[in-house]
């Protein structure tokens, strides 16, 4: 199959394009569609598989430009993967031209305070520092409707998982989830169950 089946938008087959994505991935044929439904999905897959780019073209496809408040926020276990795929979703969000701030730990709280002031549709970071800019009120959650839990089985192994779920809560029940994972331990079972929505369940 190719991109276009999917109708999206000029400026994403562009970028789509540019990074010389010629065929959807496996995981991308199954979770691009279902997600422009507003689907919940769970996502049992590797890295390698084209994950990021099969939650990112969505996302960055439903996003209103014109809405200055974030849409989207994108939880990772590490800075370095916040990082990444801050940089994997601002390519694909080139070309309509969508504001990627990431924010973790470690690093200057008022410099992403001030990121976060200006128009944002998609944050990408970390729980730990998501939840100080959340309870802080340096994160506007009110117009969140795309959550994304990548490399959940990392954040159970890290210990973010109590973070995760004070973030969840915070979040309106109005939105489309989307949880990834290597592997699916138990208690990744119990917070899928918890907090989405009769999800699709997709195995790579
Ligand atoms: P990920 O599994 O998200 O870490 O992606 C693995 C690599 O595959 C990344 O370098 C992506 O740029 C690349 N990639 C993602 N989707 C496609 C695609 N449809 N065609 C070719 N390469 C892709």
């Amino acid at each position: 199959s190719c991109f276009n089946e999917y109708r999206l938008s000029s400026d994403l087959l562009k970028s789509i394009g540019m990074l010389n994505f010629n065929n959807p991935t496996k995981v991308q044929e199954q979770v691009i569609p279902a997600v422009l439904e507003e689907k919940d999905v769970i996502v049992k897959s590797q890295t390698g598989s084209g994950k990021t780019a099969a939650f990112a073209i969505p996302i960055c496809e439903l996003v209103d430009w014109d809405e200055n408040r974030p849409q989207a926020l994108v939880l990772e276990p590490t800075r370095e993967l916040a990082i990444q795929v801050k940089e994997d979703i601002f390519n694909i969000g080139r070309f309509k031209r969508l504001k990627v701030p990431a924010v973790y730990g470690k690093s200057p709280f008022y410099l992403q305070e001030k990121e976060l002031k200006q128009k944002t549709h998609v944050v990408v970071g970390t729980p730990g520092r998501i939840l100080d800019h959340i309870e802080r009120g340096t994160l506007d959650t009110s117009k969140i409707k795309y959550l994304v839990i990548d490399e959940a089985d990392e954040m159970l192994n890290m210990g973010f998982i109590e973070q995760l779920e004070t973030i969840i809560s915070s979040l309106s029940k109005e939105r489309v989830s989307m949880l990834l994972s290597a592997t699916m331990p138990r208690d990744i079972e119990v917070l899928c169950n918890k907090y989405m929505q009769d999800p699709l369940y997709i195995e790579i």
